[in-house]
């Protein structure tokens, strides 16, 4: 007497839905009712019955079966083989008619024999390995595991070994008839009265996403107007592609949605880092190196990833030692990475990329996830081949075939209005469960009608096994159980021509539901009984992104179109060219994102260099600074030379007090200071021909008396530098300020380099100084008892003074000033603005650079207009606008309408 009962289901959520379902229809407790996955349960009794052998997982059933192919020669161990072979052993596995034959080789020959022998062979090497198959495990119960009667839920196909117990134990499965039957008498029927049906046809992948689209927007609007909450269920082929087509419109009608679908390993951040680095150590590829240093699991920061992969594109060749060497130096994780290839004993290499991830990915949870269960499987994959002592380039080799699970939301804290899935994801909805459900890509390719173990039809013939049934079977139940999720209304949609440009075919389960619904008599396509039911077609001519164009631009009706009340091509409108106008599309990409570490939110920041050069012409800032047109040859002017000069000044203030304990020049060690700076200029000029990314190379005899005339000057700038403020000294040179730093000015994220900055000897002022070659026009004072504030042409240093005002809270900015390095005259060396009460620069700057009023205050102020500015930056707004007429006298842009002459 079995008075408890087991339901076999195909997934734990499918259980857990089995028992919400049976509780609230018999209106009990599911006490006694044990529902779980075969395999599971299989496990369960495994643990009480069965010996020291383990029951073998899916990979390493692949791992097994590829050695064994291959090491028995006969057939071809491709991939998709040695995937069909795995399967194929644990359906037959186990099962008394193929153990059977397997007792009896001799009886068989030609290609029955050779598979016999590999499945035979296959079985040995598991056994060596403690590994058993599912369906050994099953045959090895004893009759006390199945003390209880059982049942399989419809969506649960058994696999062949257990089919036959079934057969052979019907009394055992008495209570499984019932459900049985559902299996045995599936046949497609029309939908139910109330549940209105929709069949959409789209001629090809791009208009697949434009009908499905509207489709949906014309389904939730309905549900608005009757203010009710409506939900649509999207089984497709490829989830995740569909999503993405289809996020940016969901978006932008504010649709909740949310994905979950399956990606290929080779696909996720992790696989695709290591399938270039494989590519670089196997074929040595530099493309694919270039790949994986642009990845967070390089470690390498993208300023470095950019450089290096320029150095790798540049004419310069390189072998694999010096490549190395340069990576080591600037991608932390790549020693890492690279063992990976060289141990097959890595888990605790992965392990560490699992913490790399957690820390690049934090911001992302359901990205995170998707990484770590990347990491996961190419975990188990190591630790299964390292069982069965398989090679790297193996295990390469299985990665491909490794997937993950993806789940994507929009927006968590909203309920989702339409969820994209696999089609088999419809068992694990509950029936009723989605107002609307569309079941796409409803045609053979994705749903053959014939056996997927076609290959090894000979071999089933001579043995007496039948797998057709069960594959017809299996599709058709899938399909009945998408149509009971629906509440309200169901929809089939198929594809008409596939990418490659063939005509597709209706998968034979969905064939079956066209027949209800076609007009009767009619030979003619999609002829189906309007009464009944909504077709939707839409021609590849509608292509989605012209479509999104002219919806846009017009606020046309798609729906209308859609029950093909227009055959009218839309008209695609081709928007003006207008200088100094950016596309929607191009407006994020204005201001150019900044960020250190790879794992750090990309911040949309501008320099103090920007904003002067945006305030003088937006126009000309754009063109100038974010086209950025080059050079065509390489030249040595200003901007190099001007480099340099930056680099000595840091270099030699930085010797001075590490190697001298020299804090600042002054006139007592301005010689000493000079015997430094020859040395140091000398060396810094050889470095620039021997370092590939200097450029102030003298060659010819002019070019190095222009190098000595440069030494003069700026020995002579060194020594006004020593009469000047005296009681400053440089605190720091090339001080980078970055997204870190998290400086707002103006509102916005600042980013920059301040050349140099003072401090006061009793630490409570300080000074910005930029150099400068030239500072004419570059005064900034202000007198506000004089004069209406306007913003100086030149802003830059103050801006950099705002910012460290942010950066020594304990300290108050008296200056912001341009150094020239080439002024000849003491008066001309300074010039910007400047709290004449604190700083004592009558010799070396003029009156017009003297603020008469609160110095911080000032900066306040500059601050505050600049704001209107950078908020048309933000904006995308870039319309030529000269601040004044010198704006466009050196300005590149030509034939500008708003040039002034
Ligand atoms: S020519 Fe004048 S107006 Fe035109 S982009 Fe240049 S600076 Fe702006």
């Amino acid at each position: 007497m079995r008075d408890k009962a087991t339901v076999f289901v195909s997934s734990f959520e499918e259980a857990d839905l089995y028992r919400k379902s049976y509780s609230k229809t018999t209106k009990r407790a599911a006490l006694g009712l044990q529902v779980i996955p075969f395999l599971a349960w299989l496990q369960d009794q495994w643990d009480i019955w069965g010996d020291s052998r383990r029951l073998i997982s899916p990979l390493e059933r692949t791992i097994l079966v590829s050695k064994v192919v291959r090491e028995h020669g006969g057939i071809a161990s491709s991939e998709g083989a040695v995937q069909l072979f795995s399967r194929y052993i644990y359906e037959v596995a186990g099962s008394t008619v193929f153990e059977n034959a397997l007792n009896s080789l001799d009886s068989y020959e030609g290609i029955v024999r050779e598979v016999l022998e590999i499945v035979a062979s296959y079985k040995k090497t598991a056994l060596a390995h403690h590994f058993i198959e599912a369906g050994e495990a099953f045959a090895f119960l004893p009759t006390a595991a199945f003390s209880c009667s059982f049942s399989l839920s419809e969506s649960f196909v058994p696999p062949f070994f257990l089919q036959e117990f079934i057969d052979a134990h019907r009394d055992m499965f008495s209570s499984a008839d019932k459900a049985a039957k559902g299996f045995t008498e599936t046949i497609i029927k029309p939908l139910p009265e109330d549940i209105s049906v929709e069949f959409l046809f789209p001629s090809g992948a791009t208009s697949q996403g434009s009908l499905l689209a509207e489709r949906i927007e014309s389904w939730l609007s309905d549900a608005i107007q009757k203010q009710c909450f409506s939900n649509v269920l999207l089984l497709c082929a490829t989830p995740l592609e569909l999503f993405d087509t289809l996020l940016s419109r969901m978006q932008s009608r504010e649709i909740n949605a949310a994905v979950s679908g399956i990606r290929p390993f080779a696909e996720t951040l992790f696989g695709k880092s290591y399938f270039a680095l494989h590519a670089f150590f196997t074929d040595h590829s530099f493309s694919a190196l270039s790949d994986y240093l642009k990845s967070p699991y390089s470690g390498a920061s993208i300023f470095d990833s950019y450089q290096i992969n320029s150095l790798l594109r540049s004419e310069k060749r390189f072998d694999d030692k010096e490549i190395r060497e340069v990576i080591e130096k600037k991608a932390s994780h790549f020693s890492y990475a690279e063992e990976l290839f060289e141990t097959i004993d890595a888990s605790l290499i992965l392990d560490y990329f699992k913490d790399v991830a957690i820390k690049c990915f934090a911001h992302d949870e359901a990205l995170l996830q998707e990484e770590i269960e990347a990491i996961s499987s190419l975990r188990s994959l190591y630790e299964a081949a390292r069982m069965f002592n398989s090679s790297i380039e193996e295990v390469s080799l299985f990665a491909e075939s490794l997937t993950v699970r993806s789940r994507k939301i929009i927006d968590a804290n909203q309920p989702v209005q339409v969820l994209f899935a696999t089609h088999h994801e419809a068992f694990n909805v509950a029936p009723q469960g989605f107002n609307t459900v569309v079941m796409c890509d409803l045609d053979a390719r994705f749903f053959s009608s014939s056996n997927v173990f076609a290959a090894f039809l000979h071999i089933d013939e001579a043995l007496g096994i039948s797998f057709a049934e069960s594959f017809l079977r299996e599709q058709r139940v899938m399909m009945m159980q998408a149509e009971r999720c629906a509440f309200e209304r169901f929809a089939c949609e198929q594809v008409l021509v596939s990418p490659e440009g063939e005509e597709t075919y209706p998968a034979f389960f969905f064939d079956e539901l066209l027949s209800f619904y076609e007009k009767e008599g009619s030979e003619e396509p999609f002829s189906l009984d309007a009464e009944r039911c909504f077709v939707f077609q839409r021609g590849e001519e509608y292509l989605f992104d012209n479509l999104l164009i002219q919806e846009e631009s017009e606020g046309a009706s798609l729906c209308a179109e859609a029950a093909g009340k227009s055959k009218e091509l839309p008209v695609l409108v081709v928007p003006k060219v207008i200088r100094g106008m950016l596309s929607e599309d191009a407006k994020s990409n204005l201001i150019l994102p900044r960020t250190q570490l790879h794992y750090c939110k990309p911040i949309q920041a501008v320099s103090p260099s920007d904003i002067e050069a945006y305030v003088m012409c937006p126009y000309r800032w754009f063109i100038e600074r974010r086209i950025n047109p080059k050079k065509l040859d390489f030249e040595r002017g200003s901007l190099e030379q001007g480099v340099f000069v930056h680099e000595m000044f840091a270099d030699l203030y930085r010797i001075m007090k590490e190697d001298y304990s020299l804090s600042r020049v002054t006139e007592a060690n301005f010689e000493q200071v000079s015997k430094i700076f020859n040395t140091l200029f000398e060396q810094k000029l050889k470095e620039q021909t021997e370092d590939d990314s200097a450029h102030y190379v003298l060659e010819s005899e002019l070019d190095i008396i222009e190098g000595e005339h440069l030494k003069e000057t700026l020995l002579a700038s060194l020594e006004q530098q020593a009469r000047m403020l005296p009681s400053y000294v440089p605190a720091c040179h090339e001080k980078a300020l970055t997204v870190s730093d998290g400086i707002l000015y103006a509102g916005v994220p600042l980013i920059g380099r301040v050349d140099r900055v003072d401090v006061s000897s009793d630490g409570k002022n300080f000074v910005v100084f930029d150099y400068k070659g030239n500072i004419a026009n570059h005064k900034a004072g202000y007198n506000p008892d004089k004069q209406e504030f306007s913003l100086p042409q030149k802003i830059q240093a103050l801006i950099y003074a705002q910012a460290l005002r942010k950066i020594f809270p304990d300290k108050t900015c008296s200056g912001a000033l341009y150094l020239s390095y080439r002024s000849m005259e003491d008066s001309e060396t300074l010039a910007g603005s400047y709290n004449e009460s604190v700083l004592d620069l009558s010799s070396f700057a003029k009156k017009t650079s003297v603020v008469a009023m609160n110095f911080g205050a000032y900066l306040d102020l500059v601050e505050e207009a600049l704001v209107p500015y950078l908020k048309r930056m933000f904006s995308g707004d870039i319309a030529p606008n000269p601040c004044n007429s010198k704006a466009c006298t050196y300005c590149s842009v030509a034939n500008c309408d708003r040039k002034c002459q």
